[in-house]
This record gives C-alpha cells, structure tokens and sequence, in this order.
C-alpha cells in the first residue's frame, strides 16, 4: 500500500480497488461499491451509489426469510380487461425463455442413471421459513420430483437417504419402480426430523449402495440440505476424495444459506450447488437436475482426457410371463409370484424392469424404455415465435387444426417479452417451417419431444 499523503483519492482507490476484489464474489460487487463511495466521500456519488443498489435489491426476488406474509392471489395480475390471458401468457412466455438457453444440438448424455436422494430430516427441517414447513415442503417437492424423474430417466434408479441423529438411515433401497421409491417417503410420521445431520455418514452410506455399479452408469447423490451444521465421526475431506474417486456427481440445494464444504462438495465433484430462495426457487432447482447430465462435465473431471468412442453394453429384453403362469420364487425378493419377467440370458425371473439380474448381472430393460429415453440425445430444437406472417400463412395450427388469430394481438408490444411470444400466436419449428399453435409448442416440447411437422 502507497503511503497516505499528498493525492489522497489515488491513496484511497488503490486500497479499496484491492479490497474489493477479495469480496467480489461474495457479495456481487456491493462491498466494492459502497467502499469506493465512502473513499471518494463525494456526497452526489453516495447519493447516486446508494440509489442504484436499492435499485436493484428491489428488483431481486426477495429471500423466504426476509419477505412478510405473501397472498398468493396478488402475484396473479389481471388485465385492465379482467382477464386472466395475460398472467397465463407471461407463464408461457417464461418456459419458452428457459428452453431457448437449453442446448437444442445432439450432445453426448448419460442416460443411465443411478441417484441417491439425501433427505436432511434433521431438527432444523422443522423451520417455517418455507411454507408449510421445511420438511412437508421437501416431501412434497420430492415426490413430484420422483414421478418427473422417472419419466424423464425410465432407465434410472433411485434410492433414499435421510440424515438424521446424527446418522445416516437407509429410507428407500435403489429401485427402478418410481411406486417402490414413492412408497418409502409416502410415510410421513416415520421420517419425523430429529436431531443433528451427518454429510459424512449420509454420503458414506449412498457411496456404499452405488460401489457395485458398472462404469458406463453416472453415479449421483442429491443433498436437500436445511441445516447450517454437520456432525462427522472423520474428515468430511476424505469422503469429498473419495466421492470424486468413484465418480459420483454430488449436487446440493440447502434450504438455509450456503456452507463451504456443500460448495464444494458440488464443485469439486461436477454436481450443481444452489441455495433456496423461496418455495418457486426450491423446485426449480431441484427440477434442474432431472434431466441427464451432459456427459462432457464427467470428462473434464478426470483431468481433459476426452475418450470420444462409445463402449458397448450388454442389454436384454426381457420375456413377460403371462398373468396365468404358476407360481416361482422371484430373484430379487425370493417370494413367491405369478406376474414378472424372465432375464433372456439365464431365464431367472424378476418383479420389475429395469434392474440388473441378480444372477447374472445382465441389465434387464424394455424395449418402450430405452426409446423414451432417447429424446435427450436428440432434442427437438426450440420453435420461433412469428412476429410476420409471410405471403400465404398457413390458417391452422400444424398440431391441433385450431385457426390462428386473424389480427395480432397487443401482448407482444412489452419489449421484454417480445422475442418469446408471438402476437400472432405462431411458433415455427426451424426445421419443417411449419406453424404451431402456443399450447402446442409446450406439448411438443415437454411431452411429446418429437416434432409433428418433422416426420
Ligand atoms: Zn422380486
Ligand atoms: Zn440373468
Ligand atoms: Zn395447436
Ligand atoms: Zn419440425
């Protein structure tokens, strides 16, 4: 540092410009600019300084913690005419934004996958800052999770983990059957948080019921954290290395604010990290990760090493007995069941696919499955909103047969908004040229992942 004489302002920006950047990532530059004002001690900047960052806390979505009691039926505006058209327009809008910064080119995806769910059910998952409560909120998310999860991923298992007493407690084994995984978090009285959490003993426990898979399957663990402590028996940094070891993606959403080691856990093992803002933000962060993850990020982990060629893997299709076949033990439970599948390879039978084969290890999926999974790897490519019809516009939706509009209407002057919603209502797929109709944009692209117009 220079010493403090003569042209005090160069003295003073000099500390604060390196003060500042230390914070930077902190607190978004804020430190940074309310040290340079107090260092300028100009009254105009102050003024000016002060008014831009009310400015834009004001325009952030406020924390859960920080906001009053909210009325659900306020954020829902009407129009000056009384309609609702415009809320549901704006919701529209929205989706079709987000889609628009997904990758629309075929990348390389795991579609294999395997995910443990950590549930903290510890005291501190009784908090009321996330309505009703941190816990019945994280149930609800969850399920709807699963179900989504599982229609995203038919070739996927989870299991469930909740930490709780300072333990780690197996709530749900890996299953592929979205029923069976339902069905362990659908008690509620029997995940009743208590006590401290444990990261260590939770993840040691996921990475135990996830060592025995091959290679060719990503290996996940979701943390839905709401504590700010973690009881450990070790070093939580020797599970951190193992994790990145075996390859196991760890993502984190804490409810409550951002803690080092979470961070990096996410970081250091290619996993996303993000803390809850309010209930919206909770679930769009968990819904994130439901759909496979770019295979890339996995290469760039294990030190740039890209390996482009694909290995092969040994499937079967499996062979349904028919409802009127006598009774054999199953492999899986050994009971005794007239309904299930035989594995082709060794003729064992099995309660669900998809699954490994108990004896032989065969991976045992449906034929429907894998095709729905293969819409990750070929995205239908976001549709244009039409701002001008050309010479001869087609009169009718392409999907639905519904008539456009004749005359545009006013909701796409907001400037904003523009580049997402069509005033004509038309959506044009980049490929075929041909025009959708805005509920069936969002058809196409959550639902049926093909375009009608390509095939
Ligand atoms: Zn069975
Ligand atoms: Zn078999
Ligand atoms: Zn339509
Ligand atoms: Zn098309």
């Amino acid at each position: 540092m220079p010493p403090r004489r003569r042209d005090g302002a160069y003295v003073h920006n000099a500390g604060t410009s390196s003060e500042s950047e230390g914070f930077d990532d902190i607190d978004d530059g804020n430190y940074g600019d309310k040290r340079k004002n107090k260092g300028k001690g100009k009254a105009k900047d102050t003024g000016k300084g002060s008014q831009d960052k009310g400015k834009g806390k004001s325009k952030e979505q406020a924390y859960a913690w920080e906001a009053t009691y909210t009325r659900s039926w306020d954020t829902v505006q009407e129009d000056e005419g009384g309609s609702l058209q415009t809320a549901v327009e704006d919701l529209l809008a929205r989706g079709r934004r987000r889609r628009l910064l997904e990758p629309s080119s075929a990348i390389r995806r795991t579609i294999i996958r395997h995910l443990m769910l950590l549930l903290d059910l510890s005291s501190s998952m009784l908090d009321r800052d996330l309505r009703p409560s941190r816990f019945d909120l994280t149930l609800e998310y969850s399920r709807q999770f699963i179900v989504e999860w599982f229609d995203q991923n038919p070739l996927g298992q989870i299991g469930i983990v909740g930490m709780r007493g300072g333990l780690g407690e197996r709530i749900g084994d890996m299953s592929g059957n979205p029923q069976d995984v339902l069905k362990a978090i659908s008690d509620r009285r029997r995940l009743q948080p208590d006590g401290d959490p444990s990261l260590q003993n939770a993840i040691d426990m996921a990475r135990g019921s996830m060592s025995h898979l091959p290679t060719h399957s990503s290996r996940e663990i979701l943390i839905i954290y709401g504590s700010l402590t973690t009881c450990d028996p070790g070093n939580i940094h020797d599970t951190l290395d193992a994790c990145i070891n075996d390859k196991i993606r760890v993502s984190v959403v804490s409810l409550a604010a951002e803690m080092k080691i979470c961070r990096e856990l996410a970081n250091k093992t290619g996993g996303v990290f993000g803390v809850v803002m309010n209930e919206d933000h909770y679930k769009e962060l968990m819904f994130e990760l439901v759909p496979p993850p770019a295979q890339r990020s996995a290469s760039r982990l294990t030190g740039g090493s890209t390996n482009f060629s694909a290995d092969l893997m040994m499937m079967g299709f499996p062979t349904r007995l028919p409802d009127t076949s006598p009774l054999s033990l199953c492999v899986c439970h050994s009971q005794l069941k007239g309904e299930g599948f035989l594995c082709p390879r060794c003729k064992a039978q099995v309660c669900d696919v998809p699954t490994d084969c108990d004896i032989c290890g065969l991976m045992i999926v449906s034929s429907p499955h894998l095709a729905r999974s293969y819409h990750h790897l070929f995205p239908v490519k976001p549709y244009q909103a039409v701002t001008e019809t050309g010479l001869s516009p087609s009169p009718k939706c392409h999907g639905c047969s519904h008539s456009f509009p004749e005359k545009p209407s006013a909701t796409g002057s907001d400037p904003t908004t523009a580049d997402v919603i069509s005033p004509l209502g038309r959506y044009r797929c980049p490929d075929c040229e041909k025009d959708f109709c805005a509920d069936c944009d969002v058809f196409v692209h959550d639902v049926l992942h093909v375009c009608p117009g390509c095939q």
